[in-house]
């Protein structure tokens, strides 16, 4: 069967083909490094877990680049606010970034290269865009010419008689009703301090699209398979780099482009600017476990705007208990025997929905109900007799296989039990509603069981007093 992906470039579900047998080349937008990284935007950076695995579980190899924006106009601004070098600023940012990356159980990629380790590459191609008649100079500033570039806004649907001819913006980021030349290299201001580049333009820094138009190329050629982000990339970050990439090659930048939706708070999407985000670390806190996060981002589709909230957390941690049958299941599996051929019949074919399902534009929802019905198969089977050490081995091996793909079948923490997560919901209800004899009751049952309960002005926090287990 086919891999087929949205292209958001045809605007159509495509079949994929990789353009060297075997092997995918894809280049993934990542974190501008001003501020630690938003629980939204690891909802794209497991859209992209998500797809890098699963084109190793369909037998590719993959070759992967997720960039770090530490120059641009937010890290300077914020260095400047802290006082700080840029440098200074952003390194402990990347630090957490990366410790977030593990946590979560992305998986990493081949480069993650830094736009200011790669500063003569920008310059290159500025030089390149401006030998090619598609750049020109403005009081020591690059612009690109979005006019002689007739294809502009194929991806975002921009259309070019829209566009003030002449009129040019400086900012990295901007809305469509900015659209007009961009800055490839900016000249030196004095906000810049301490950051800039020595140019034949005199001193400056690049814009922010034109460091991913150089690190793909520099990373995965001129040409390449796949490019992602979310969908507030698509304008002007993509458009402008295919733009850059495509005039200063003459190639076609890349073959598939992929976007992800945006996680949502109360219908906004979450971001740092509107300061309506959580980081991971919050979560955590709050006594959500990482299991659960994973799974809640990872089983939502990745063209669907996901609502993260307490329930669809509980919601998450039910389901994965439900999975968890499986592997106690065949972890118990004891004895000779054969595996029943009606089980073997049931692995496979959930290993073929699973596969048919993922290779269809990530189709995770169908992923999930194959292996949910081997779930309700294998309690079927052992209810008539127990499992045999063949099956038990035979399942797990399955598991272990989606697991490449979902990394979150096998915990690797003790969790916080599911009953403990509902009382402390119920707890926080009952503050709000101000029945204090109650959320007292609560919390002192929870302490009897081990958990300890405190409210902080972040939220609750439940603490699990070790070596104690739950009384059920
Ligand atoms: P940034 O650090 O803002 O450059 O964003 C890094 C990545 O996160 C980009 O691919 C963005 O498209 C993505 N992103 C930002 N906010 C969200 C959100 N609320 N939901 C999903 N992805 C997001
Ligand atoms: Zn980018």
């Amino acid at each position: 069967m086919a891999i087929v992906f949205y292209d958001s470039l045809r605007k159509k579900r495509t079949k994929f083909e990789s353009m060297n047998p075997g092997i995918v080349k894809m280049y993934t937008c990542g974190p501008t490094v001003y501020a630690d990284a938003h629980i939204g935007n690891f909802r794209t950076y497991i859209f992209e877990d998500l797809l890098r695995r699963t084109l190793k579980f369909l037998g590719y190899k993959v070759i992967q680049v997720m960039n770090l924006t530490d120059v641009e106009d937010k890290t300077i601004n914020a260095s400047n606010e802290q006082r700080v070098p840029l440098q200074q600023h952003t390194a402990p940012i990347i630090n957490r970034f990366f410790e977030d990356l593990d946590t979560l159980k992305i998986e990493r990629a081949e480069y993650y290269p830094r736009a200011t380790e790669h500063i003569p590459l920008m310059l290159d191609l500025v030089k390149k865009l401006i030998d090619n008649g598609y750049a020109y100079e403005s009081e020591g500033s690059i612009y690109f010419r979005i006019e002689k570039f007739k294809s502009y806004g194929k991806l975002s649907g921009m259309k070019l008689d829209k566009l003030v001819r002449g009129a040019r913006v400086d900012a990295d980021e901007y809305e469509k009703d900015d659209f007009r030349d961009f800055a490839l290299w900016k000249a030196w201001s004095e906000e810049d301090g301490e950051v800039g580049w020595d140019s034949p333009y005199g001193r400056g820094r690049p814009g922010w699209h034109i460091e991913c138009s150089a690190m793909s190329m520099r990373y995965l050629g001129d040409e390449f398979d796949i490019h992602t982000g979310g969908v507030d990339n698509i304008f002007p970050h993509h458009e402008n780099e295919i733009a850059q990439s495509e005039c200063a090659t003459g190639n076609k930048f890349v073959q598939y482009w992929l976007h992800s939706a945006h996680l949502m708070v109360d219908g906004m999407k979450m971001s740092k600017s509107l300061g309506n985000f959580f980081t991971l670390r919050e979560l955590i806190a709050k006594g959500y476990s990482t299991r659960s996060i994973r799974y809640v981002l990872l089983t939502s589709h990745y063209r669907q705007q996901i609502n993260l909230s307490g329930e669809s957390v509980l919601a998450a941690k039910a389901a994965l208990e439900r999975l968890d049958t499986l592997r106690h299941s065949a972890d118990e599996g004891a004895g000779a025997g054969e595996i029943r051929s009606d089980l073997a019949k049931s692995i496979k074919e959930s290993e073929l929905h699973f596969t048919r399902s993922i290779e269809d534009d990530l189709g995770i929802s169908g992923a999930m109900a194959a292996l949910f019905e081997l779930v309700s198969a294998v309690h079927r089977f052992s209810n008539k007799s127990p499992l045999n050490q063949k099956e038990g081995e035979a399942l797990l091996n399955f598991w272990k296989k989606v697991d490449s793909v979902l990394s979150f079948l096998f915990p690797e923490q003790k969790e916080l039990p599911l009953e403990v997560l509902e009382s402390v919901q119920i707890r926080l209800k009952a503050r709000l509603d101000r029945d204090f004899s109650l959320s007292d009751k609560i919390r002192d049952d929870l302490a009897s069981k081990g958990f300890q309960i405190k409210d902080t002005r972040e939220g609750t926090i439940v603490i699990w007093v070790q070596g104690r287990e739950l009384v059920k």
